[in-house]
């Protein structure tokens, strides 16, 4: 409306403006700009009581402000990122009457702590969602005016949200059902804004959110000596090569490797250039994020270690959280906000008795199966199925065959049906993964009479992404290091369950527990530096790789064994 009178009266008094003078003039006038992130969540919500402020928390602001729509945050515990994210949540639903947005913990019961406690206390103080109107209100959606906020566990819900959405955060991702992200992405699909944000303490390397911020343009908070004006990112590693390299010494002795938290001692933050100690002071020490790989648009990526928090942090209290945890990996993950794969890491027998299950019995039928094998002489087989609810996987039986996997021709020329057969009808097998050779011929003519059901695998350095189907060549290639951690993970984080050993199949069950103990993991120096991890192991290791072709196996099912078996077999060659 200022607009079309400022234009009325410049007809009156055209002659004494200017045309660029007048529309100068108009953006003085103009009522109020658009509100942004920043200035909404300063302006409505506040956190323990007082208005939201940056203090001592700058790094959050650009994460805040960022509307890039695909997004990922590789994060430590406790530096105020679920806070951040809650605020831009709930700010994009206010500021965008008539959106939906969707917002996912690992489980329902996180879902339902995390909504109760963080959400519920930013809405509550928040004057502005009140004024919008807010008459839908419990654990699962909240009305914010005409939009709608959505909550969902990954684990424990009968089924995925199926509404459409604008805006997905999916908080955790690394302890969620995988793919997460995907299965929500076909929400965003009918949205103008199609917003993604994915944030995670790490775990394993190249998994989930770390493998995210490997394909980023990968943001790292720098901050700069005044000392010697270097910018660097703060950073500590407990190893002892990397003493001159980190941000956290001992006050006194600066080349000391800091291998445990000593209270005596006091620890400080010094520049890794100069190796001046720094002090916080947002007024004199300048800071701000810089961009590893500006040329990477499609994705953003922020890193944040528990050094960004120095401003209220003392380089004590975070060694001192570093070496309170009893293990490594975890202290690795939740305070340095790295991914960690242990060298010498292999499974244990505790492990794997870990995940018996008193209630289950060797079986000898089964529906809706997974089978995986091992071919050779003798050949190898696990049979499991998938537990959708609690989101592991259930071995149900294993076997050492002695006679022909395959089928074969044989006395008189009738095709006599080999052990694979007889076990893929009896357990009604959905998919299964079977190693590409020794008789690969063999495989090949098995895998045809199963189109979509059947994969040949081929392990591959080269595979970069954890594994690639080739419905056409009935084949998945898969990167072997990485789908052996994935394998191995299954049982650390006990996400199976296994029959209890009994006298029936006491023997090839200790045959089990011994292929799969006696892989470890080690790291290869390269000529260049770089570290290569690799799963190593004596030959008697095939029920290690057959456990590893069962998880490929379940997920076959949920990627690609729906798309195949659709109506018209589309690209589908049976006859190759
Ligand atoms: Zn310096």
């Amino acid at each position: 409306m200022a607009e079309e009178n400022l234009k009325a009266e410049l007809r009156h008094v055209g002659k004494h403006f200017e045309l660029k003078e007048f529309f100068q003039d108009l953006k003085v006038i103009k009522p109020e700009k658009p509100v942004g992130f920043i200035e909404w969540v300063q302006k409505y919500t506040f956190l323990k009581g007082k208005p939201f402020s940056f203090d001592k928390h700058e790094y959050q602001k650009e994460i805040l402000a960022d509307t890039h729509p695909l997004q990922c945050i590789k994060k430590s515990v406790q530096i105020g990122i679920s806070e951040t994210l809650i605020r831009k949540f709930l700010a994009f639903m206010a500021m965008n009457q008539g959106t939906q947005g969707i917002y996912t913990f690992p489980t329902s019961e996180d879902m339902r702590n995390f909504v109760k406690t963080r959400f519920d206390a930013v809405i509550k103080d928040c004057a502005k969602i009140d004024e919008l109107g807010f008459n839908v209100d419990n654990v699962k959606v909240k009305q914010i005016g005409t939009s709608y906020a959505h909550f969902r566990g990954s684990f424990g819900e009968k089924e995925t949200l199926s509404i459409p959405s604008d805006f997905n955060v999916h908080d955790e991702i690394d302890f969620s059902k995988p793919n997460i992200q995907n299965l929500y992405r076909s929400r965003l699909e009918h949205s103008s804004f199609k917003w993604e944000i994915n944030c995670s303490t790490p775990t394993i390397p190249r998994y989930a959110i770390d493998e995210m911020f490997e394909e980023s343009d990968q943001r790292h908070w720098h901050v700069r000596c005044n000392a010697c004006n270097f910018w660097q990112v703060m950073t500590w590693l407990p190893e002892k090569g990397k003493v001159d390299q980190n941000s956290i010494r001992i006050k006194g002795n600066l080349s000391a490797h800091i291998d445990k938290f000593d209270q005596k001692l006091e620890y400080i933050f010094v520049c890794k250039k100069c190796n001046k100690p720094i002090y916080y002071n947002p007024d004199t020490v300048k800071m701000e994020w810089i961009t590893k790989h500006p040329d990477r648009t499609i994705s953003r990526g922020y890193f944040l270690n528990a050094l960004v928090g120095w401003g209220y942090k003392t380089a004590g209290s975070i060694i001192a959280s570093f070496y309170g945890y009893k293990e490594i990996d975890k202290a690795y993950n939740r305070i340095l906000g790295l991914a960690y794969s242990d060298p010498g890491r292999k499974l244990s027998r505790d492990n794997i008795l870990k995940c018996v299950n008193r209630d289950m019995e060797l079986q000898f039928v089964g529906r809706n199966c997974f089978l995986a094998a091992d071919q050779g002489s003798p050949s190898w087989v696990i049979i499991g199925e998938y537990d959708n609810i609690k989101d592991k996987i259930k071995v149900l039986y294993f076997e050492k065959v002695e006679n022909n996997l395959f089928d074969h021709v044989g006395k008189g020329g009738t095709v006599e049906k080999g052990r694979i057969s007889e076990l893929m009808e009896k357990f009604d097998v959905l998919s299964a993964v079977i190693d590409a050779q020794p008789n690969t011929e063999s495989a090949h003519a098995f895998a045809k009479q199963h189109p979509g059901k059947v994969w040949l695998c081929f392990y591959s350095d080269k595979q970069m992404a954890k594994y690639n189907w080739k419905p056409d060549d009935f084949v998945v290639v898969a990167n072997r290091t990485r789908t052996l951690d994935y394998s191995v993970k299954y049982w650390l984080d006990k996400k199976v369950e296994i029959f209890p050993q009994d006298n029936y199949n006491y023997e090839i069950y200790e045959v089990m527990i011994k292929h799969l103990t006696s892989m470890t993991k080690v790291i290869d120096e390269n000529e260049d530096g770089t570290r290569t991890a690799r799963w190593t192991g004596p030959q008697d290791t095939h029920f290690a790789h057959v456990w590893n072709y069962l998880c490929m196996a379940t997920e076959a099912d949920s990627n690609i064994v729906t798309r195949i078996i659709s109506p018209g077999l589309s690209g589908f060659s049976m006859n190759k």
